[in-house]
C-alpha cells in the first residue's frame, strides 16, 4: 500500500512562475523566483502528505504531434515561454538532479500523460495524489483501485482544492470519466479548442448529463432544441479530432530518471543561485 505524490512540475513551475515577483534573482542578476515558489510549494505539501513516493513529472512535448495532427490549432497560439522561464525550468532539472529527486516524462508527450500512465501503473490498494495547475487531469481522479485524487492549485500556488469523485461533479457537474468528453463540448480557449459555439460548462454538464456520453450527445442531437442541434452537427467532425486531443493518454512509455544526491553540487547550487533557504526547507520536508 504506497502513497504516491505526483507533481505535474511543467504545470507547477509556470504557475509559480506567474505568481512571484521577478525581482527575486541570484546573485548575477537571473530569475530564481519560479524555483524558489517550486521549492516552497513542495515542501508544504510534502509535509502535509508525507508521501512514500514522490516523482516530479514533466512535458517533454507541449504539443504531442497526435494531438496537432488531429487538432493543428492545439496550443497553437500560445506565446513561447520567455527565456526567464525556460532558463529556470533548466535550473530545477539541475537541482532535481543534485537533490537525487525522481523525475519522470513521456518522450514526445505532455506531463498530463505521463502523469495518467504513472497513476495507471500504481497497485490497486495504492492512493495516487496528483499535485497539478491543470484541469486536464480532473481525468484521472478515482475514488477506487487505486485511489486517484488531484490537488488542484486553485489560485496562485498556496491555496490548494482537493478533487475525489465527489468534487469533481460538484465543480463541473459531470463525473471524472466524462470530464473529457464534456472538456471537448465545452472547448479549452487556452489551449486553442473551440468546443462548440454557444455551449458553454453549463450546457455541456447538461448535455453529458442528459445522454450520458459524447456518442449519446451527438446520437441525440435530433431531440434537441433547432439551434442547439443545428451548432452540434455542425462540429460534429471538430468533436471527433477531440477525442485524440483532450483524453490523457495512459499507454505512453515513461522515462523515470533517479540520480543519486550529490550533496556538494546540491549546496554550490543552491548558494550560487540564492536557493539555500527554499532548499533548506525543501529537504527538511523530506527528511
Ligand atoms: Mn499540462
Ligand atoms: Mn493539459
Amino acid at each position: 500500500m504506497t502513497h504516491h505524490l505526483l507533481l505535474d512540475a511543467s504545470s507547477l513551475l509556470y504557475r509559480a512562475f506567474h505568481a512571484l515577483p521577478s525581482s527575486i534573482r541570484d546573485e548575477a542578476g537571473r530569475p530564481v523566483g519560479a524555483v524558489r515558489g517550486y521549492l516552497d510549494m513542495v515542501a508544504r505539501v510534502r509535509a502535509d502528505r508525507r508521501p512514500d513516493v514522490l516523482v516530479h513529472v514533466l512535458d517533454d512535448e507541449e504539443r504531442p504531434r497526435a494531438r496537432v495532427a488531429a487538432w493543428p490549432g492545439y496550443k497553437a497560439e500560445r506565446p513561447a515561454p520567455p527565456p526567464e522561464l525556460l532558463e529556470q525550468f533548466a535550473l530545477l532539472r539541475e537541482l532535481l538532479a543534485a537533490a537525487g529527486e525522481r523525475v519522470a516524462y513521456a518522450v514526445g508527450w505532455e506531463a498530463d500523460d505521463a502523469l495518467a500512465a504513472l497513476a495507471a501503473a500504481a497497485a490497486a490498494e495504492d492512493t495516487v495524489e496528483v499535485l497539478t495547475g491543470d484541469r486536464d487531469l480532473l481525468q484521472l481522479v478515482d475514488d477506487g483501485g487505486p485511489v486517484v485524487r488531484v490537488l488542484f492549485t486553485e489560485r496562485g500556488v498556496s491555496q490548494l482544492g482537493t478533487y475525489d469523485e465527489a468534487a469533481v461533479a460538484e465543480r463541473h457537474g459531470v463525473p471524472p470519466a466524462r470530464y473529457a468528453d464534456y472538456a471537448a463540448l465545452r472547448g479549452d480557449p487556452s489551449d486553442g479548442l473551440p468546443g462548440v459555439r454557444g455551449v458553454g460548462e453549463k450546457t455541456a454538464r447538461d448535455l453529458i448529463t442528459r445522454f450520458g456520453d459524447l456518442d449519446g450527445v451527438l446520437a441525440g442531437v435530433q431531440a434537441l432544441p433547432p439551434r442547439l442541434a443545428e451548432r452540434l452537427a455542425h462540429a460534429a467532425d471538430d468533436l471527433t479530432a477531440m477525442r485524440e486531443v483532450v483524453p490523457v493518454r495512459r499507454d505512453v512509455a515513461l522515462t523515470v530518471e533517479d540520480t543519486p544526491a550529490d550533496e556538494g553540487a546540491l549546496a554550490a547550487l543552491a548558494a550560487e543561485r540564492r536557493l539555500e533557504g527554499a532548499l533548506a526547507r525543501f529537504l527538511e520536508a523530506r527528511a
